[in-house]
Order: C-alpha cells, then sequence, then structure tokens
C-alpha cells in the first residue's frame, strides 16, 4: 500500500486533468487512517475552490444538520473522512457543476480508500459516488430509497444541495424516518471513535 504522505502529497501536485479545470487543480480532500465516516461526495463546487474547505456551502450546513455534527467535529479527519469522486473543482454547464472528472477517481480512489481500515459508515452521496459504492440502482431515489440494504455501514443519500429541496419535498419519509436513524447511528460510530476521548 502506497505511503499515506506521500499519496497526500502526490494529490495535493496532480495536475493530470488540468486542462479541462477551468480554474485550474486545487484538490480538496480530508482524511487520516483513524477515521470512522466517510463521506463519499461528488465534487467541489466553486465556493469550496475558493477556500479549500470541503462542503463550506450551503450543502455542507445542510450535510452537518442531517448528521447532527458540529463543524469541530465534521473537520476532524481522524473522525471523518471526505473523499469526493473528484477532487478538483469541475467547472459548471447549463444546469449546474460539471460531474467530477473521470481521470480522477481512477487515479487516486483506490489507493485512497485503502488507507481507511476503520470505517464503520459510509455516506454516498450522488449518483458518480454511488456508482462506485452502490452499484446496481437505477437511481439515487432508488439507492436512498432502499437504504435498509445497507443499514448501518453504507448509506446513500440524496445531495443536500438547496437545489435538491423539490426532491426533500417529494420525499418526506427521507427526513421523518431516516435522518432520525443515521443522526443516532453517527452518534454511535463516533463515541466508539478512540479519536473522541471516550
Ligand atoms: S481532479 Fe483529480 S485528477 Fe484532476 S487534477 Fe484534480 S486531483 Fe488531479
Amino acid at each position: 500500500m502506497a505511503n499515506l504522505p506521500i499519496l497526500l502529497a502526490d494529490i495535493r501536485a496532480c495536475t493530470q486533468c488540468a486542462a479541462h479545470l477551468p480554474l485550474g487543480p486545487r484538490p480538496v480532500v480530508q482524511l487520516a487512517p483513524q477515521a470512522r465516516i466517510l463521506i463519499a461526495g461528488q465534487a467541489p463546487g466553486r465556493k469550496v475552490h475558493e477556500t479549500g474547505i470541503p462542503f463550506n456551502d450551503a450543502s455542507g450546513d445542510r450535510l452537518r444538520a442531517w448528521l447532527g455534527l458540529s463543524r469541530e467535529v465534521f473537520y476532524d479527519a481522524k473522525q471523518v473522512a471526505i473523499v469526493p469522486m473528484g477532487f478538483c473543482y469541475p467547472g459548471t454547464g447549463p444546469s449546474g457543476d460539471l460531474p467530477p472528472r473521470p481521470e480522477c477517481a481512477a487515479a487516486w480512489r483506490a489507493p485512497l480508500l485503502a488507507h481507511l481500515q476503520q470505517l464503520e459508515l459510509t455516506l454516498v452521496i450522488g449518483s458518480y459516488a454511488q456508482a462506485w459504492h452502490l452499484p446496481g440502482y437505477a437511481s439515487v431515489t432508488d439507492a436512498v430509497r432502499a437504504w435498509r440494504n445497507t443499514w448501518p455501514h453504507t448509506l446513500a443519500l440524496p445531495h443536500p444541495s438547496p437545489r435538491n429541496n423539490l426532491w426533500l419535498k417529494r420525499n418526506p419519509w427521507f427526513e421523518e424516518a431516516l435522518l432520525p436513524e443515521l443522526r443516532l447511528r453517527v452518534q454511535q460510530v463516533l463515541r466508539q471513535s478512540p479519536s473522541s476521548g471516550s
């Protein structure tokens, strides 16, 4: 297995798909081998690109509320790993942000995830992460609706973007039934984490 500090340094220096990135490479990834929760997302948006902090936007605010996590815990790499399918902002098209660059997961995802041996919960956000972590579902809605199939270790979530407000309105079971269970599970997982001090 590749040495983690070297691997992270290689990722920070990566320019593999630079020609396709309108703002240039700026990989945004958070992880430490002790992490208990993995957030497998899509790719940074423009605001995240500007700050270099994952989910430092309205989507992140909603995701933290869904999980019942403070910013302090959410940004503790020893508790929460944040590894999107594409590490750099891919640009924006007519209907929102472009897909994560495919070169990224092909080059980095497997070697990076190999270092996460303490995971208890993987949260899969959006269709690109779902295709990698939870293949076989026809849609994000199908995967989220079937959440009990992979509970309590892996769970598909809709993207927490404000763009998904309509989805949330059409699927009230998500907030009423799934989220309370998820918050309990997150608390349980992090209570077991050595870095939580308990
Ligand atoms: S998106 Fe991934 S592959 Fe492309 S430059 Fe950034 S780190 Fe490299």
